[in-house]
């Protein structure tokens, strides 16, 4: 099989093998061909992999900050080394096309390692004066966080929650999706190569379950989840009973509103970013483009003909641009979808078909005459499926945009920058762009507002996210007690 691994999880410093889990097939989407077999994660696994968390972890927090910063800094620039290497390896995990993980999974995944560490030494607390006494505050790691994965970004999602998690002075276990195991084993095996203690970035496999077993242990202080809404309502309700924190990064039915004066060529471009990227399998993408009615022919015309220029094919050939979706399961639901724009009446202005060859690819689809109402404007597709929709106002389209429970992102093309800035104010969305779409550096802080999710990935904001704040008060006078 090619891709293989020494073993299915990654524990306490070295790759671990349970083969009396239930078999995990991991399937090359390009092909369909199975190109490793995992196990789940046992109960002998999951308790492995949360008692060597819990031990590690109390080391880790005393370390001093700059010398954990230091470890994840180090693993950043051997996943530079190694990217071409990590990249093949996330295409045959997704199959997303190598002309993009060289650039944008492994890479961010390096940037967020390398922010972090960098952000690492420069938490502090605050002194509070209270005349003689005062008040000082520590930030304090959380304790064991458990990561879980959805299938688009693998190496990205490990890192985006390991590095902070790290960073300040957590261990991470870390779940992948079980449709994409593969990457998170090598970041794993990157961060012990760069010296992290063992046991602070554990990796077991498995489907929703194994994930459920790991929210629920009392020695997990925090969950951070990348998923659909459905499983962000277990997943959060489950963390509830033990009143733990949570990182919500769920789905989305973003706006991409087009104004009339926008730039013709990077509006569409924006739009294709937004939709045909991975593709179409990103949470923050722009599915429904709402373009102001005298400039939608024109929009139409030309996108029509640089979406057909796409090259769809062998994710491997570094001049392909598109491959295929994730998985079987995925595929036959974007289908659904399009068939379903269809018998609601939009109209379809390129692509909806499977191409003539294996592999669960779908041409990048673009529907017209889109309405609120259709279920392709209101449900998340996550697949390379366009719903234009025509609008006339301002204000209008402001309230269409808001009308959805979600609310991850947002874009908004024109060239009056106050109505960029006016409109951006009113949208109900956690990631917004002007003039720009779905770009997402670590500098930024990312996570959705609504349904969409509850907390921010990345920036200074992680901090929140992966530490709490426990205040002392000092006494410098006598106890005044009334006995
Ligand atoms: P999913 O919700 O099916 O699965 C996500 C993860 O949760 C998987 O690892 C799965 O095994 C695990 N899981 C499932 N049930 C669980 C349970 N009861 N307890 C614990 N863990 C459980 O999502 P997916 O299909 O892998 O990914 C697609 C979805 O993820 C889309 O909705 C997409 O928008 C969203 N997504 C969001 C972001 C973001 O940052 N906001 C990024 C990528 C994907």
């Amino acid at each position: 099989m090619r891709a293989q691994p020494t073993a299915s999880h990654f524990v306490d410093g070295r790759y671990l093998e349970d083969a009396a889990g239930e078999t995990l097939d991991v399937i090359y989407p390009a092909t369909g061909e199975v190109i490793a077999r995992l196990h789940e994660a046992t109960d002998a696994v999951i308790e492995a992999a949360l008692s060597s968390a819990a031990r590690a972890q109390a080391d880790w927090a005393r370390m001093k900050p700059v010398e954990r910063g230091r470890v994840l800094m180090r693993a950043a620039a051997i996943i530079r080394d190694r990217n071409r290497e990590l990249s093949e390896l996330e295409t045959l995990d997704t199959g997303k096309p190598l002309q993009e993980t060289l650039v944008a999974d492994a890479t961010s995944g390096a940037d967020a390692l390398e922010y972090f560490a960098g952000m690492a030494a420069t938490v502090t607390g605050e002194t509070i004066p209270l005349g003689q006494d005062f008040v000082y505050t520590i930030r304090e790691p959380l304790g064991v966080c458990v990561g879980i994965g959805a299938w688009n970004y693998p190496t990205q999602i490990a890192c985006w929650k390991g590095a902070p998690a790290l960073a300040f002075g957590n261990a991470m276990i870390f779940k992948p999706s079980e449709t994409t195991p593969l990457c998170a084993l090598k970041v794993a095996e990157i961060l012990i190569e760069a010296g992290l203690p063992a046991g602070l970035f554990n990796v077991v496999q498995g489907r929703g379950a194994v994930g459920g077993r790991l929210v629920t242990d009392a020695r997990v202080a925090k969950v951070s989840l990348t998923g659909s809404v459905a499983t962000g309502r277990k997943v959060y309700a489950a963390a509830a009973e033990g009143m733990r924190h949570v990182t919500m990064e769920l789905g989305g039915k973003s706006p991409l509103i087009v104004f009339d004066d926008a730039d013709i060529e990077d509006a569409i471009g924006g739009a294709m970013l937004g939709n045909f990227y991975s593709s179409g399998q990103v949470c923050s993408n722009g599915t429904r483009v709402f373009v102001q009615r005298p400039l939608l022919d024109r929009f139409l015309t030309r996108l029509k003909v640089r979406t057909e220029a796409i090259a769809l094919g062998d994710p491997m050939d570094e001049a392909v641009q598109m491959g295929p979706l994730t998985s079987a399961a995925q595929l036959d639901k974007v289908m659904g979808y399009i068939e379903a724009g269809k018998a609601e009446g939009a109209r379809l202005v390129t692509g909806g078909t499977r191409p003539d060859r294996p592999g669960f690819y779908v041409t990048p689809t673009v529907f017209a005459d889109v309405t609120d109402d259709m279920t392709i404007a209101r449900e998340e597709i996550f697949g390379p499926v366009m719903a234009v929709l025509a609008f006339d106002d301002e204000e209008e389209v402001i309230a269409r945009a808001n009308a959805t429970e979600y609310g991850l992102s947002a874009g908004v093309f024109t060239r009056d920058l106050t109505r960029a800035h006016r409109v951006v104010a009113q949208l109900q969305a956690g990631s917004c762009w002007i003039n720009s779409y779905n770009l997402a550096p670590v500098e930024a802080p990312f996570g959705g507002v609504k349904l969409s999710g509850v907390g921010r990935e990345n920036s200074r904001a992680a901090l929140e996210s992966y530490t709490q704040v426990k205040s002392v008060y000092v006494g410098m006078g006598p106890v005044d007690a009334p006995y």
